[in-house]
C-alpha cells in the first residue's frame, strides 16, 4: 500500500508500506478521504512543536471498515467510519477529570504516531465512530475539525447571549463561526483575507473586520455598544492579537480561548484580567466531540461544503501541502483522496 510520509521537515514522499496487521481491538480501515489541516502544513515545515519524524501525517480521515479483530463488536465489514485521532492512558488526573484530550501521555494519530495518509490503517475501536453511509467522504473528512468547533463552543461556554469575536477566517475561524450562528450568538470576525471575510459573510457572520485595513477596537466597541466581545476565539496564533484580546478586545466577564500554538512570550497586564474577571482558557484537540458533530451533519445544522476549496489525489500530496501557501487568498480546506 502507499503512505505519505514526512521523513523529515521539508521532505514529503510516497512510500510502499505493509498493510498493519490489526489486533483482537482493532480494525482494519481503508481510508476514502483525509483533510490537510495547519497544523500538517507546520509538521512538514518543521514548525510543530509536538511531532516527530519520520511521521505518516493526518489526522482528519475516514474510510471504510475492511477487516474486523476478535474482540471488536457492534461493526460490520463495509461500514463507514471517522476516526478520533485523539489516544490518551485512561488513568491520569487529565483522563480521570473527563479531560483525555489533555492526557499526560497524550498521543495523536499523525503528530506522535503514524496517522491517516495512508492507505489502510489500524484503528482501536475506542477511536471509531459510525458516520451515515450516504456521507460524502470529502465532507466526511471534516468530522475532525468540526469537533474543534464542538470543543471550543464547550470550552468557552457558547450560548445565545455571546457577542463573540473570531480572530482568523481559515477553516477553523469559519467553522467556529458556524457553530456560533448555529448556537444563537452574535458574531465578529477578523482576518487580513477579504475573500475569506466574503466567506465568513455568506456564512452569516454580523460584522466582518480586515485588520488590515480597519481599526479592530473601534468597529468591535461599535458593535458590541462600548462593551467589548463577551466570548473571544484567537485562532490565528499570532500572541499581539492574543494580548489585544484580553486587553481591549474582551468585555467585564468575558472569556478569551486560545486555540494557537506559538511559542511566542506575551507581556500581559494582571489588571486586565483581574479587572474584568476575564477567563483565559485554553483548547486542545476534541474531548469526544464526534458524536455530536456527527449529529449535526445529519441534521444539516453546519455547512462543511463551504469550508473545502480543493482535493487532491493522495499521490499529489505535495500540491496539497503548497497549495495554501501559493494561494492564500482561495485555500481553506484541501482534502486528499484515496
Ligand atoms: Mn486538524
Amino acid at each position: 500500500m502507499k503512505a505519505v510520509v514526512v521523513r523529515k521537515p521539508n521532505e514529503i514522499v510516497i512510500e510502499e508500506r505493509e498493510i498493519p496487521e490489526i489486533s483482537a481491538s482493532q480494525v482494519l480501515v481503508k481510508v476514502k478521504a483525509a483533510g490537510i489541516c495547519g497544523s500538517d502544513v507546520g509538521i512538514y515545515r518543521g514548525l510543530n512543536a509536538f511531532a516527530t519524524y519520520p511521521r505518516v501525517v493526518g489526522h482528519e480521515f475516514v474510510g471504510e471498515i475492511v477487516e474486523i479483530g476478535t474482540r471488536v463488536e457492534g461493526y460490520a465489514i463495509g461500514a463507514h467510519v471517522a476516526v478520533d485521532p485523539v489516544i490518551s492512558c485512561g488513568k491520569c488526573y487529565a483522563c480521570r477529570s473527563n479531560r483525555h484530550n489533555v492526557c499526560h501521555s497524550l498521543k495523536v494519530m499523525g503528530v506522535h504516531q503514524d496517522g491517516g495518509y495512508q492507505e489502510y490503517v489500524a484503528v482501536d475501536e475506542q477511536q471509531l465512530h459510525l458516520l451515515p453511509q450516504e456521507l460524502p467522504w470529502n465532507i466526511a473528512a471534516t468530522v475532525e475539525p468540526y469537533s474543534i468547533g464542538a470543543q471550543v463552543a464547550h470550552r468557552g461556554r457558547l450560548s445565545a447571549d455571546d457577542t463573540v469575536l473570531i480572530c482568523g477566517a481559515g477553516p477553523i475561524g469559519l467553522i467556529i463561526l458556524q457553530v456560533a450562528k448555529m448556537k444563537g450568538a452574535k458574531a465578529a470576525i477578523m482576518d487580513i483575507v477579504d475573500s475569506r471575510l466574503e466567506k465568513a459573510k455568506a456564512m452569516g457572520a454580523d460584522l466582518v473586520i480586515n485588520s488590515r485595513k480597519a481599526d479592530v477596537q473601534a468597529e468591535l466597541m461599535n458593535f458590541t455598544q462600548g462593551e467589548g466581545a463577551s466570548l473571544i476565539y484567537e485562532a490565528t496564533g499570532n500572541v499581539k492579537l492574543l494580548k489585544q484580546c484580553i486587553k481591549d478586545f474582551s468585555s467585564a466577564a468575558g472569556r478569551v480561548v486560545v486555540l494557537g500554538f506559538s511559542k511566542d512570550v506575551l507581556d500581559i497586564c494582571q489588571l486586565d484580567i483581574m479587572s474584568k474577571e476575564l477567563e483565559i482558557i485554553g483548547t486542545r484537540l476534541n474531548n469526544h466531540r464526534f458524536p455530536e458533530v456527527i449529529e449535526w451533519f445529519k441534521a444539516g445544522k453546519v455547512d462543511p461544503a463551504a469550508i473545502i476549496t480543493h482535493r487532491f489525489k493522495m499521490e499529489d500530496a505535495e500540491k496539497g501541502f503548497a497549495i495554501g501557501k501559493e494561494h492564500p487568498e482561495d485555500t481553506l480546506k484541501v482534502i486528499l483522496t484515496f
